[in-house]
Parts: structure tokens; sequence; C-alpha cells
């Protein structure tokens, strides 16, 4: 059996579901249900609507919702996480 690493694609356990690009360690998204690479996540950390969606997960934790899927991603996340994914090297 294939271990699932990023616990997304079980095709690829090795790759960021984000990115694309191959990473040993993955991380749960605050936005969303995804396992990301580490770059990936310090992006997502910089979004725009991140305080909002760290605030949203915290409110649902407190409420006893262990298994909130995160509010997504506005139109404002989906450009800023696309423009740094450009310019990373
Ligand atoms: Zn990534």
């Amino acid at each position: 059996m294939i271990p699932r690493l990023n616990g997304s694609d079980p095709a690829h356990p090795d790759l960021c579901v984000r990115c694309g690009r191959t990473a040993r360690c993955f991380i749960g998204s605050v936005m969303n249900t995804d396992w990301i690479c580490l770059p990936c996540r310090d992006d997502e950390g910089e979004a725009p609507g991140f305080a909002a969606a760290a605030q949203a997960e915290q409110d649902a934790v407190k409420a006893g919702n262990f298994n909130f899927p995160g509010v997504g991603f506005t139109s404002a996340d989906r450009v800023f996480l696309s423009e740094r994914l450009k310019k990373r090297p």
C-alpha cells in the first residue's frame, strides 16, 4: 500500500496537491481540507482571507466541530496564491 503522505492524492503521495511539486512534508490547509507543502502553507498564511479562515476554524473547533472543512478561497485569495506561485523559484 502506498502511504498517503499528502492525504489528497493516493496516486501521487509525494506531490503537493496545490503546487504540484515534490515534497516530503505536508501540513493541513486552514482554508480547505488539502494537505499542502510548507511553501504553500507559508503563502496561504499571507493570503487576504487567511485571518478570517483561521478565525472560522477556531470558532468551529471551540463549538466542538473537529471536522471543519474550512471556508474555502475568496477570489482575492485565488489571485494572491496564483501570483505567489508564479514567483516561486
Ligand atoms: Zn505546495
